[in-house]
């Protein structure tokens, strides 16, 4: 074909199968943290709404919201006419052109966040090593805090930047990281319970500032509600104190909103809940419910204006590509008017109580943590021992069995480890969540009997 006018208005229908285009998928692509040489991946032709459909013509509901990153559900209509429009405008603009597209969503990003001004990346793992950049520049120092319950990404500094086992095949890594606790209430790794904690989470890491010296550390990186490694709420006062510790040594405090951030907890960042301002924020996923790849480093006035002055030794060839600032003008356009936060704090209140009642009825719920439509259910073998239900970092029969039974009724779930998440779209229904927590609650009665 050489001309526009001689291609079909129409695209004829994909005459490949589903076991084709998984044969070719797996003997041509490589496919993230898994054995290359396993089961043929699951094929996905098409969603709608919280549903989407796979190779052999079933329609799955969606707990997972993909990767937690699809806040705005499948194919949402909105979203597919502003980015045609803004493809028949302008499909690409070198990384130092001013775009429409950009300019806009650097404004709004500023206004949501209460931050200053916006690096466009691709995704969260480019928008923490920009970040961890930004934090060595400004402050002239070396060191970045982190936690162990962490994932901030898979590129070499974020991958190093993390604290979850996903990290040990690179290690040692990018040097300067240094590791604290987290604050995970159930697992208090200081011993502490709510009568007797003294917020040691927060005090333990002055102290390893102490030994570390002050002067070395340039930034503390902390998800704003961890996500991928058990949901872990902290307590309300700790990111005041966090906040405060930060300020007492001149430490810039990041936080990751890669997951929590634009809706996903109701807010458009989780801190929000806590009425502080970290002085940079990475997001990605939810800024434009993966409609188009793009993450942001979005960093204080402070910071913005050490720029005007000194070089920022860094850029991308996409860095604020127009398709992809286009789509999260009109996904963040698209939570407001449809009102999603206000949807996941209200379905996230029930929610919290569905889960609340699940722990008080099977034995194998030992915790549950949530924040509007972000949330997770820990399971055991012993609700006294709080035996985990799988290793840290590994898997057991009966976690393979609960995902087997979600698996089977078409709930496409995230789990990992002891740990159960439920993740749908913002634009849940209730009737749909109902549906979703129902076969959940089979999964769980099914653990029990395994366990018993
Ligand atoms: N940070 C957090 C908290 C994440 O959950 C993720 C991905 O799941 C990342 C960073 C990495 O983002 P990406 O996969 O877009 O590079």
């Amino acid at each position: 074909m050489t001309s526009t006018e001689e291609r079909p208005a129409v695209l004829p229908e994909p005459v490949a199968s589903a076991y084709d285009i998984a044969q070719q998928n797996r003997e041509y692509t490589m496919f993230s943290w898994s054995v290359q040489g396993g089961a043929l991946p699951p094929v996905m032709t098409g969603g709608r709404g919280s549903h989407f459909f796979d190779g052999d013509g079933h329609s799955w509901l969606d707990f997972s919201s993909q990767l937690i990153n699809l806040n705005i559900g499948h194919q949402h209509p909105r979203m597919l006419e502003a980015i045609k429009k803004q493809v028949d405008t302008m499909c690409f603009a070198g990384p130092s052109f001013a775009t429409e597209p950009r300019g806009k969503l650097g404004q709004k990003l500023a206004e949501v966040t209460g931050l200053a001004k916006t690096f466009f990346t691709l995704g969260g793992s480019e928008a923490n090593e920009n970040a961890i950049k930004i934090a060595r520049l400004v402050t002239g120092r070396d060191k970045i805090i982190t936690r162990y319950r962490s994932y901030h990404g898979a590129t070499m500094g974020s991958m190093t930047a993390s604290g979850d086992p996903r990290r040990w095949p690179v290690e040692p890594g990018v040097p300067g990281v240094v590791r604290v606790f987290d604050p995970y209430c159930y697992r208090c790794p200081f011993g502490k319970t709510p009568d007797s904690c003294g917020r040691e989470c927060v005090s333990h890491i002055e102290e390893v500032i102490q030994m570390e010296g002050p002067d070395s550390i340039a930034a503390i990186l902390v998800e704003g509600i961890t996500g991928s490694n058990g949901l872990l709420v902290p307590p309300d006062d700790y990111y005041p104190k966090l906040r405060a510790l930060c300020d007492r040594y001149g430490i810039l405090l990041i936080t990751d909103e890669v997951m929590s951030g634009f809706g996903r907890t109701g807010k458009w960042l989780a801190t929000q809940h806590y009425g502080i301002k970290p002085d940079i924020v990475t997001c990605a996923k939810g800024l434009t419910s993966g409609y188009m790849p793009l993450g942001a480093c979005i960093v204080s006035q402070p910071i913005a204006d050490y720029f005007d002055t000194h070089m920022l030794w860094g850029g991308l060839t996409y860095s604020g590509h127009p398709v992809c600032c286009a789509a999260a003008v009109e996904n963040l356009a698209i939570y407001e008017d449809e009102g999603l936060f206000e949807n996941a704090l209200e379905l996230g209140a029930y929610l919290g109580q569905r889960l609340e009642a699940m722990k008080a009825r099977y034995a194998c719920v030992g915790d549950v943590r949530y924040k509007g439509l972000f949330s997770v259910l820990e399971l055991v073998r012993d609700k006294g021992t709080k035996e985990p239900l799988a290793p840290f970092g590994g898997t057991s029969p009966e976690m393979g069995q609960l995902a087997a039974h979600l698996r089977n009724k078409h709930v496409y779930a995230y789990s990992r480890f002891n740990f159960l998440w439920v993740c749908p779209p913002l634009i849940i229904t209730k009737a749909e969540l109902d549906a979703g927590l129902a076969v959940y609650e089979e999964a769980l009665a099914l653990v029990d009997t395994l366990i018993a």
